[in-house]
């Protein structure tokens, strides 16, 4: 059987730890056979990183650019802790951080649900779809640790000279303030593009933030959202019989609870991260969730929605057998391939990638798996296999098909 060709190169971001270790495995299992990989390889593992003072990320998110689509591995974001373990030169940013306030854009989270895997909470029958805002707030943050009794202000300084200033606080002692901002250009383009995944996949979107205690900031991404769906978007949601609305973010997470999925909900930077960890530990694992970074520009950075798995990392380090979940990591690849055909004209690229995710489906539907959903699943006399097993069980059921 002859490879399946490639026009346009993947942008290939590598990362850290266990997902470094599974990256290798899916190439060379599950893609390497099947496809003449074409990609542009950048290796954000942190010592290259370190090596190249962080330029690698930048790089990378500059390709992305270029090309339109790329798929990256986990990564470290380094804390004291792994500035010593690394011996970095310094605490580097987020790569997410950099790439994302590099593209900008929306971040589209949705759990992989699979039979025998149920969701926590009974009720949840449809995916949620998270859509994170993915700039700035408290990922572009400027930080000062006051060292004693002095007075902080907010200053704004406009072209013109002028000033605007706020006193946020007379300390008489030490503390911490945080400076953070957004723009209304990524404020308007998050509200669109969660508006056009919403009419895309024909769901229901909600949106919340703090704005009764932000009275400003908060209440700046609420008018937003309002005048773009009032003027370009709300006579397309009534044509398909969908819904936006707008609630507090504590309201948002009850009535989240009590509903049965199926729709979008947009949030906040932070919020979008926090609550997509609970959405997927919820529908399993965390290793069951899939993340686009779609930019106003209609690029796309396909991920897995985890971190490195460090804990399992230094087991595997140790001699100890792992036996850790490569779906998100697979689904990445398939994100990024599909949309890759889908770019390019390669319908063969297109059908391997609905027929790898579907293999990988199938391989844990037959009983197959990781013990991360072995321990959840409600099948019975399941076979919990190893990290590379389980890749090894998804290449079978492949070829299989
Ligand atoms: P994590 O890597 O997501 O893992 C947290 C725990 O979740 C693991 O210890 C494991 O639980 C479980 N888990 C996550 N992914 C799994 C998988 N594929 N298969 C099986 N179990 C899985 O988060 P972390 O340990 O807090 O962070 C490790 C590093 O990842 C950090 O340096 C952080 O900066 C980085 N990180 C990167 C990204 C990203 O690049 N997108 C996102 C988040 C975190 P058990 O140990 O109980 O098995
Ligand atoms: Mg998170």
């Amino acid at each position: 059987m002859s490879k399946i060709q490639m026009t346009t190169p993947l942008v290939e971001m590598d990362g850290d730890e266990m997902t470094r270790i599974l990256w290798k495995m899916i190439k060379d299992e599950l893609l390497a056979p099947f496809i003449e990989l074409k990609t542009e390889y950048y290796d954000l593992g942190l010592e290259y990183r370190n090596e190249t003072d962080d330029q690698v990320t930048i790089d990378s998110a500059e390709a992305t650019k270029k090309y339109g689509v790329a798929v990256k591995c986990a990564t470290i974001t380094p804390n004291a802790a792994r500035v010593e373990e690394y011996n970095l030169k310094e605490m580097w940013k987020s790569p997410n951080g950099t790439i994302r306030a590099i593209l900008d854009g929306t971040v589209f989270r949705a759990p992989i649900q699979v039979k025998g895997i149920d969701p926590c909470v009974k009720n949840w029958k449809k995916p949620i779809t998270l859509a994170r805002h993915a700039y700035g707030d408290v990922y572009k943050n400027v930080e000062i640790r006051v060292p004693g009794a002095g007075k902080a202000e907010l200053v704004f300084t406009g072209t013109d000279g002028k000033e605007i200033r706020q006193t946020i606080q007379e300390f008489d002692g030490p503390g911490v303030i945080q400076g953070v901002h957004n723009t209304d250009r990524s404020i308007s383009s998050f509200a669109k593009s969660c508006f056009n995944y919403a009419l895309d996949t024909k769901q229901d979107l909600w949106f919340a933030t703090k704005d009764t205690i932000s009275k400003t900031y908060d209440h700046r991404f609420k008018d937003i959202f309002e005048e773009i769906y009032q003027n370009e978007y709300k006579d397309k949601f009534e044509e398909n019989g969908l819904e936006y609305f707008y609630t507090l973010i504590d309201d948002a997470v009850a009535r989240v609870m009590k509903t049965e999925g199926g729709f979008i909900w947009a949030c906040k930077n932070y919020d979008g991260d926090v609550m997509s960890d609970m959405v997927s530990s919820a529908c399993g694992s965390l290793a069951m969730m899939t993340s686009v970074l779609v930019s106003p520009s209609g690029v796309y950075e396909y991920e897995a929605a985890h971190g490195t798995v460090q804990r399992h990392y230094y087991k595997h380090l140790n001699g100890e057998e792992t036996s850790t979940n490569s779906v998100a990591t697979i689904f990445a690849w398939t994100g990024a391939l599909r949309k890759r055909g889908e770019l390019d004209g390669i319908s063969e690229l297109c059908s391997f990638a609905d027929k790898l995710e579907k293999a990988t489906l199938s391989t844990i539907e037959s009983g197959k798996m990781t013990k991360d959903l072995a321990l959840i699943t409600s099948m019975q006399d399941v076979t919990v296999l190893n990290s590379e097993g389980f890749i090894k069980a998804i290449r079978e059921t492949l070829e299989a098909m």
